[in-house]
């Protein structure tokens, strides 16, 4: 099934030098490619810490399915500061 969805995404940069994928302010590690790379799976980052089951796919870095069902506030980004 595919989601149509209206979703601001960009890719990021963690402190560890790690790609992330951010979408609606909620941030996804890689965690498989498959076609050569160019299918990708992303999956919440909070996953292994909170056990959160969100996750993304992509071909060639476009968005084809999002299950964007998180169970936990969106993370800390950078784009954003709380303290200015
Ligand atoms: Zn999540």
């Amino acid at each position: 099934m595919i989601i149509i969805a209206t979703v601001q995404a960009d890719f990021v940069t963690s402190a560890k030098g790690k790609c992330l994928l951010r979408v609606n302010g909620y941030t996804y590690h890689k965690i498989f490619a498959s076609n050569g790379g160019l299918k990708v799976r992303w999956r919440c980052s909070t996953h292994w810490a909170r056990g959160c089951r969100a996750h993304v796919h992509t071909i060639m870095n476009e968005i084809i399915k999002i299950t964007d069902q998180h169970d936990h506030p969106p993370p800390f980004t950078s784009s954003k500061s709380a303290w200015s």
